[in-house]
């Protein structure tokens, strides 16, 4: 029985997916959190910058107004200064650990398929779960978690969130966070939002409210658009570099298909395999680990990302500065 209602999910998610992200594209961009310079995937995808851009959406305390992304890579992630740290597109660490996430399950084959090949070479994973998935497999989400992974929330039926109501907002994300806790009893601690489509406003909310974190990513594959394994592979390697948050979709094939090479390849390189509250755990001030970081006017230069993050809302985004206090505890 449960065929038809998850055909019927995954298709419209599917497509859901692969039309609304055309025509969120814009929306994401201009409205928000989209790791802004490479605005021509559909989704945040800085990926094909060569450049492990900097997300905009991170870490700011959101101040900035959310269409600051545009033309600017705007204020990035560590926020060393100001308030706390709630948004995270990849972390600045020592060493080079990235974290694998899989968005849009569980998928009642591929993801214990992609889960045998995550035990097999011992690594562990982030999954951001549709709350009416879970719902349908809570089998699946216990065995996610009993075998060390990460669990976050991805919204109840993959809305695009930037455009609802704190009280929608709050209905899709509270039923996720139920179904998740009554399938496995883990209590989730991190968001993302379909599409990386949120608002700073939305971003504090919500840490308010659940306490989460929202992880977005640097480096998308456009594997829910691309299935053909070989790319999703390529594009991983091409652009993973340490503290990478890798975006993908254990509901597609191909995309499982092509992880067994893919991690292997990473691997190989060198990279280690945390989840993504590891990977923050471990991010530092980016001005340690970039040259010169200078708060003052580091405003975005139209073009070149650069992780330097100006501490404050983009000088010349009038971001109404929200506080970023009424945000959260980290
Ligand atoms: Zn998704």
């Amino acid at each position: 029985m449960g065929i038809t209602l998850f055909f019927s999910h995954a298709m419209a998610r599917i497509l859901s997916t692969a039309c609304l992200a055309s025509v969120l594209l814009p929306l994401v961009v201009a409205a928000d959190p989209t790791p802004g310079p490479a605005g021509k995937a559909a989704q945040p995808a800085p990926a094909s910058t060569a450049a492990p851009a900097t997300p905009s959406p991170a870490a700011q305390p959101a101040a900035s107004a959310p269409e600051a992304i545009a033309a600017a890579p705007a204020p990035a992630s560590s926020t060393a200064a100001a308030a706390p740290k709630i948004t995270y597109s990849q972390c600045h660490v020592d060493g080079q650990y990235i974290a694998m996430t899989f968005d849009d399950g569980p998928h009642a084959q591929n993801t214990p398929r992609l889960l045998d090949m995550l035990k097999q070479r011992g690594i562990k994973a982030t999954f951001f779960l549709v709350g009416e998935c879970a719902a349908e497999y809570p089998q699946i989400v216990k065995r996610i978690v009993a075998e060390g992974h990460e669990l976050g929330n991805h919204s109840w039926s993959h809305p695009q969130l930037s455009k609802m109501t704190d009280a929608s907002v709050k209905d899709q994300l509270q039923k996720t966070h139920d179904a998740i806790v009554n399938a496995c009893g883990v209590v989730p601690k991190l968001m993302r939002p379909p599409y990386g489509a949120f608002t700073a406003r939305q971003q504090r909310w919500a840490n308010g409210e659940f306490g989460y974190k929202i992880i977005l990513w640097d480096v998308d594959p456009l594997d829910w658009k691309v299935r053909n394994s070989e790319h999703v592979e390529s594009e991983i390697l091409k652009h993973a570099v340490p503290g990478s948050i890798i975006l993908s979709h254990d509901i597609h094939k191909t995309t499982v298909d092509a992880m067994p090479a893919t991690l292997d390849a990473l691997a190989a390189k060198g990279f280690k395999f945390v989840t993504v509250s590891e990977l923050i755990a471990m991010d530092k001030p980016a001005s340690k680990t970039k040259p010169a970081a200078k708060p003052e006017d580091a405003p975005a230069p139209a073009s070149a990302p650069t992780k330097t993050e100006a501490p404050v809302a983009k000088p010349s985004e009038p971001a109404k500065a929200a506080t970023p206090t009424a945000a959260v505890s980290k």
